[in-house]
Order: structure tokens, then sequence, then C-alpha cells
């Protein structure tokens, strides 16, 4: 009776969809080309990449999120690796590489355990176990930091960067800063990093770089007839334009005779020297203003002697209102000596091809502003990507007050120690603690690897020395074998480790669960051996 029934369709023609053992080893070969593409940068040896976009344009980086960032990757399993990276990035702003390396080799020896017959949920339920124990044992292994600990964390980060040969320099701003503008809330150290400005500038050594305590802005006095520099500034901050002011409706206005004409003008520059006049009454000595500045007035103002600038950008007009003490105002007849901010120095000063203004000596002056310098633009964004590492990993290591010691010592510590607890658990969430447990080695063996150094023997003599309770002892990249990273000095905040571990373990997990793929878009095929391309190890 049935012999003629027909197949029902429910989903969209065109759509496509993989199920069962299949969807996850397209999933799980996805998620592992994106984490083996960023694999050779990981540590002081890791390699940069250059990438090059649609534009022709290119980036030549260490960066692990920012490697991710500029791949153009469409798999989405593969993307929600590259959250991994955006998600580290954004809370610990670093440890973005190992995070994806983590990741990718959970997913790794999940498919080893899933050939086992071991069901993706008993995996899961294992994998949840070790990351809640990896943060128990984290804590444990927290190092409290002093002063000289928040250097050796920048140092670490910069390290293997090419802002690595200068990485003492940095670490010194880095902590500067982030001590300058750290603050007490109720108990806690709060450290805002959008009070730490950065300006860059090519055409100079890195060592030219600088900490200023106030506001630089990237902009250059109106006129030429207005003094360079003026000291114990009053700042009026103004965010409405200093020109004639249009009129609402188009009005034409027919001029008969010269006579009419030069008294319309006049009427304008009155006008307009009005307003400065105003301004001088208030009692400023410098016009700090967010829209455009009439010629004229510019005029007018040099001949008062005023220092302007016009065009300053919204959110430099709010950090020199929170440094000065300043309160922007728009209109201009509302001005008075009441809303002047102060500071005790602002100064035109040459840097590179073109000038910059230095606002310092602010009475409120939780900001500071960090000048990097650099022979060339790709050389100098990729001293503010390490700079903003180093300066990151430092707020969050004096916020948290606790660090680790890194080379893959805790990671390896961890792994040790998870080896035992999974013992206590049995069954076959056993097998996958101890999955958990052997995919964090991946640290200290990629920093071996790209360190040009024997990954087997490493890992082996690492293990000797733990199970002789050395349990600082990571990976020496510079001499080869292993070394003692508490007396290297090789420190990097808890929070950083923790994170990774966390989210690596997370989105392992979300991978792992699914077993169907629905897409109205076709999936692109993954490459043979999973690599990108072009993106291949370096
Ligand atoms: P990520 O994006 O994960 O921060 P990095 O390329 O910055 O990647 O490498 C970080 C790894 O390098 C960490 O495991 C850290 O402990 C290690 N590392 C940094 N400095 C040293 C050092 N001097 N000796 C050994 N390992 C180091
Ligand atoms: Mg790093």
């Amino acid at each position: 009776m049935y012999s003629g029934q027909q197949p029902i369709f429910i989903l969209k023609e065109g759509t496509e969809r993989t199920s069962g053992r299949s969807a996850q080893s397209n999933n799980i070969a996805a998620a592992k080309a994106v984490a083996d593409s960023v694999r050779s940068t990981l540590g002081p040896k890791g390699m940069d990449k250059m990438l090059v976009d649609s534009m022709g344009d290119v980036v030549i980086t260490n960066d692990g999120a920012t490697i991710l960032k500029e791949m153009d990757i469409e798999h989405p399993a593969a993307k929600m690796i590259i959250e991994i990276a955006k998600t580290q990035e954004q809370h610990c702003y670093d440890g973005t590489t190992s995070a994806v390396v983590i990741a990718g080799e959970l997913l790794k020896r999940s498919e080893d355990l899933v050939e086992q017959n071991v069901h993706p949920t008993v995996i899961c339920e294992g994998f949840r176990l070790a990351s809640d124990k990896a943060s128990e044992l984290i804590e444990a292994h927290s190092i409290e930091v002093d002063q000289d600990m928040l250097e050796e964390v920048a140092k670490t980060a910069l390290t293997g960067k090419s802002a690595g040969a200068v990485k003492e320099f940095l670490a010194d701003i880095s902590v500067r800063a982030v001590l300058a503008v750290a603050q007490e809330v109720d108990g806690e150290t709060v450290v805002d990093l959008d009070d730490i400005k950065v300006q860059k500038r090519q055409g100079s050594s890195i060592k030219d770089s600088s900490l200023v305590d106030g506001i630089i802005l990237d902009k250059e006095r109106v006129h030429s007839g207005m003094p360079r520099s003026v000291s114990d500034a009053k700042v009026a901050l103004i965010n409405s334009a200093i020109e004639v002011k249009k009129t609402e409706v188009d009005a034409k206005i027919q001029i008969t005779d010269p006579n009419m004409l030069s008294q319309f003008l006049d009427e304008e520059e009155q006008y307009l020297k009005s307003l400065v006049d105003k301004i001088q009454d208030s009692g400023a000595s410098v016009v700090i203003c967010q829209k455009g500045i009439d010629d004229v007035a510019q005029h007018y103002m040099s001949k008062a002697g005023l220092f302007a600038i016009r065009r300053a950008k919204k959110s430099d007009m709010e950090a020199l209102s929170k440094a000065t003490g300043g309160r922007i105002v728009t209109n201009i007849d509302d001005l008075s000596s009441d809303d002047l901010g102060s500071a005790s120095k602002v100064e035109e000063r040459k840097i590179g091809e073109s000038d910059m203004v230095f606002v310092t000596g602010c009475p409120d002056a939780k900001s500071v502003s960090v000048l990097l310098r650099g022979g060339t633009e790709h050389v100098v964004d990729e001293i503010r990507r390490a700079f903003d590492d180093a300066v990151g990993v430092v707020a969050v290591a004096h916020e948290d007050g606790v660090v680790l010691t890194g080379g893959g010592s805790v990671t390896a510590a961890i792994s040790r120690e998870l080896r035992s607890y999974a013992e206590g658990i049995g069954g076959r969430e056993q097998m996958a603690i101890e999955a958990f447990s052997g995919a964090l080695e991946v640290i200290p063996r990629t920093l071996a690897e790209n360190a040009g150094l024997d990954p087997v023997n490493t890992i082996i003599d690492l293990r000797k020395s733990h199970s002789e309770g050395k349990s600082h002892f990571g990976v020496n990249v510079y001499e080869g074998g292993v070394a003692d990273m508490k007396e290297g000095r090789v420190f990097e905040p808890s929070r950083v480790v923790e994170q990774a571990i966390q989210s690596a373990s997370e989105t392992a997990v979300m991978i792992l669960r699914i077993d169907d793929v629905i897409s109205s878009r076709a999936t692109p095929p993954m490459p043979e051996g999973g690599e990108f391309d072009g993106m291949g190890m370096m």
C-alpha cells in the first residue's frame, strides 16, 4: 500500500546536512587546522606571520588574535576557535595563541577517544571535571606579585615579539603607566586601560618612545603666530565651531554697491572678533575646539596670544576634560573662568614628520599617554600590539596580585597533578581527564618545537624534574633542556593561564557536542591535511 511513498523534505533545497561522526570529524579537523596555523608563533622563539589582505595591505605579526582576525575563515567550527582568541584578548590581553593551541590539542585527543568508542558526552563531562580541577590547581600554584615582578610579567609578554629587543624599556613604560592610573575602589585595585592613551608615530627608533604625564594630541596649533608653548595654561574646551553661523534657510543677499559688501564682511569679522574676545575675557590661554575655527578667528586668536587647536577628537576632548578639570562648553557666550581646565604646560613639539601637542602637568593626572615610536609603519604597528599586551598583562597582574611561572612549567605541573586526580575518578571519565592532562603538555612541547629543541626529550626531562618536586621547571628555550622559570624570572598573570585553559575547554566541549550540522550555505570543504592556503607552518 505504501510502495509509492514520497520522501519528505523538511529543509530548503540547497541546504547541506552532515551528521554523526562525519559532522564531528569535519568540525574537529577545521578547528585543529586553525590551531595549527598559529602554533608556530608560540613562545619566545616563535616565528612571525605576514598577512596580506585582499587589498594588498600587509600586517606582520606574532600575535595570535591579530592573525586570526585577519584570516578570512568561513568554517563555523573554525570560527568558534577564533572566538576563543577574541575572548582571551578581551579579558586577559595575552595568551591567545596558548588558548587556541590548547583547544586544538583537546579536540585532537578527543578524536582518539571517540575512535575508542568513548561517547562525546562522557568526554565533555571529563573535560569539565578536569578544567574545574585545573582552576583549583592554578590558584594553588599562584605567587603573590611585587613591583619587580610586574616588570617581569611585561617582559615575558614581550619576549619573542619584534619589540623583544627593547623589552626592558617597554616593560618599564608599561609598569609606570599602569601604576600611574591604578586606583583603589572599595579596597580593590582597579586599572582602567582607557586612562592610558597610546599615540604612535613612525620615523624614529623605538627607544624614543616615552611616557607622558598627561595627554598627547595628534594636532598642531592652527596659526604659526601663536606661541609654541604656554605655561600655567588655562584651557577652554569648546565643542562648537568658531565660525560665522550658516543661515538656517537659504538666504540670498543682494549687494548693490561696494560699501554694502565691506559692511557685510565687517559684520562677520566683528562677530568672530567678539567670540575671540569672550574667550579671552574668560581668562583662557589655550583653546581646544572640537569643530572648525575660521581663518579670521585664527588671526584674532593669534593676535591675542592664544594657543588654539581645531577639530580635536571627541575622545580627546573627554580625556582633556577629565585630566584638566575643565568643562566642555557648547555656547561660547556661556564660557566663564569656572569652565576652564588647567595644565602646567601646553606645548607643540615636532615629532617625526609633523607636530604634536602635549598637555602635561594636569591636576587630576589620572590619565597618562604613551608615545610609541618606530622606524616604519609596520614596526610601529607591531610595537603597538606588543605594548598593548604588555600594558594589559601588567594591569591584570596588578589588579589580581597573583602570577604563575611560565615556559610551560605550570601547564606541566597541572598536567601531572591531573593525571593523579584522574586515577581517583575512574571509569571512562578517567580517560577524558587523562586526555585533558596530556593536552596541556602541548604548551611545553610547542615551546620546545619552536625553539628547535627535541620535543620528546624535553617533555621527558620536564616530567622527570616535576616528579622530583621541581614544580617551577619549564622549557629553556635559549639553551635547550629544562630550567627553573622562577629563577629565570619568567612570570605571567594567573588569570591569563586560567582563562586560556577554561575557554579552550569550553569551546572543545561545545564543538564535541555537535553531531549535526545543518547549513543553508555549503560549508567549504577542508583542504587536504587540514591547512589553509598559505598559512602552513613556517
Ligand atoms: P600567547 O599568544 O599565548 O601569549 P606567546 O607567543 O606570547 O603566545 O607565548 C607565550 C608562551 O611563551 C607562554 O607559555 C610563556 O610562558 C612562554 N614564554 C615567555 N617567555 C619565556 C621564556 N623566557 N622562556 C620560556 N618560555 C617563555
Ligand atoms: Mg603572549
